[in-house]
């Protein structure tokens, strides 16, 4: 019955019914996985993951690399789970190429398994830094796998000095990271403030002000031009602007590409990530995605976008599992992003894009708690509220969530200022 021919036992239930096969067994693909059996004892479902591991959480990785948080904890499911579910659960395994006619997976390995629908829940790979001396260097550091994170903190625990470049949330998680094992921060940034699609001028000056209290060397308008090596292990970064700076280890947040590759010649729309429309179904029907790599149509704001956070990718996979099986369920949400910024808070609320033109924003600081600067920042479509970003305080995170999802117009900039006081 099975076209797999690799590893692993089946548990199947007597009487199998649909085949689901999900490529990706990150958050989005194993919630998927989990409502899909819920919902119905009797279908088989594949899930292939490259990584060695079963589902764990990317969110705990920064507490892991800075040793407040042990490995186990990280962990989220167990293969033990999986037999239970009746998941069957390919670790190392990469999907390589899609025959939408056949409905077939091709993998490296094994297969190639049939599908009466398909998620794609491929998340993104690191991108690598590409500038002499980088190439056969090595303790050069992207951060997205548990495997990186195991690697940045057997060398953080060796080293004195570091480099991180980029202007993204993981740059900063990389900062923060190596500062608390008490690793020396030079952190480049070609951009003048940090997270420059999200935040301004003001609240990136406070983020920089935040990592030099803590000992990090804040660089903008800088990048890494060269690596300089000794027997392959970095001395060295020399800049654009030919700076020199000492690095033992170089941790890189340059950003991620959406890991749609292998479905090149297949029909489905793939532009930053795979197009979908608000059920995450693509152009092809019984193929989907979720997750970072699914750029899908938001009926928030109207249009199509990417967001990578967990929360969002958390929700596709129960939407999407609905739609695999048949029901017609939109996604409409607004999802958050929350992370701990040194000694104070980001909270990222719904659709917050700077570089967004249809969007328009408001931003304010004021004094906050324990000394720290309280800054926010909203984002409207027309009159309505789409996004926003508090930095410092998180009060009043839940009640601009219901004000977004409610759609409620703000018409007069007084009313907008308004929102500054919700606490
Ligand atoms: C260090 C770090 C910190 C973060 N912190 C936060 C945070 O504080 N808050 C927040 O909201 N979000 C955070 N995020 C983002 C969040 O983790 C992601 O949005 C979320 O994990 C995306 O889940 P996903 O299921 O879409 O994809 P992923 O978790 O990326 O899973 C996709 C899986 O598919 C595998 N895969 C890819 N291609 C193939 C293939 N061809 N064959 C087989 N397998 C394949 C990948 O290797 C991966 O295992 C963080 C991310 C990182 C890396």
């Amino acid at each position: 019955m099975w076209d797999y021919q690799g590893k692993g036992e089946l548990h199947l239930a007597a009487e199998v019914g649909k085949k689901y096969v999900i490529i990706g067994n990150g958050i989005a693909g194993t919630t998927c996985a989990q409502m899909l059996r819920k919902n119905d004892l009797s279908c088989a479902i594949w899930l292939l993951t490259n990584e060695p591991y079963p589902l764990y959480n990317r969110v705990s990785l920064p507490r892991f690399l800075q040793g407040v948080l042990p490995e186990q904890k990280v962990m989220i499911r167990t293969r033990e789970w999986h037999e239970e579910q009746q998941i069957n659960l390919l670790t190392e395994t990469v999907a390589t190429r899609l025959d939408t006619e056949e409905q077939v997976v091709y993998l490296d390995h094994g297969g190639p398994l049939k599908f009466d629908a398909l998620l794609v829940a491929t998340g993104g790979w690191a991108n690598p830094l590409q500038v002499p001396g980088a190439m056969g260097a090595n303790r050069i550091y992207n951060f997205v796998t548990l495997d990186d994170t195991k690697e940045l903190i057997s060398t953080a625990l060796e080293s004195k000095h570091a480099v991180t470049c980029g202007g993204s949330f993981i740059a900063y998680e990389l900062t923060e990271g190596l500062n608390v094992r008490g690793v020396h921060v030079t952190w480049l940034m070609r951009g003048p403030y940090w997270l420059r699609n999200i935040l301004d001028e003001e609240g990136g000056r406070l983020v920089d002000d935040i990592a030099t209290r803590h000992g990090v060397q804040v660089v903008h308008g800088e990048e890494i031009a060269e690596v300089v090596a000794a027997n392959g292990l970095p001395q060295h970064v020399v800049t654009k602007t030919g700076k020199h700076y000492p690095a033992e280890m170089i941790g890189v947040g340059l950003g991620l590409t959406l890991n749609h590759g292998f479905l090149a010649d297949t029909g489905i729309l793939c532009k930053t990530g795979i197009v979908t429309n608000e059920y995450l179904e693509t152009r092809l029907p019984g193929v989907y995605a979720a997750g970072d790599v699914a750029e899908f149509y938001d009926s928030m704001i109207g249009h199509h976008h990417t967001m990578g956070t967990w929360d969002n990718a958390l929700a596709h996979g129960r939407v999407v599992a609905v739609n695999m099986a048949g029901g017609h369920e939109p996604y409409i949400d607004v999802p958050t992003y929350t992370s701990p910024l040194f000694d104070t808070n980001i909270a990222v609320m719904g659709v917050a894009e700077s570089n967004n033109p249809e969007l328009h924003s408001i931003s304010h600081t004021a004094p906050g708690d324990k000394g720290n600067q309280d800054y926010r920042k909203f984002f409207f479509k027309e009159n309505r509220l789409v996004g926003a970003v508090f930095i410092g305080s998180p009060k009043g995170r839940r009640k601009v969530v219901e004000i977004i999802r409610s759609g409620q117009e703000f018409g007069t900039q007084a009313e907008r200022e308004g929102l500054f006081e919700v606490r």
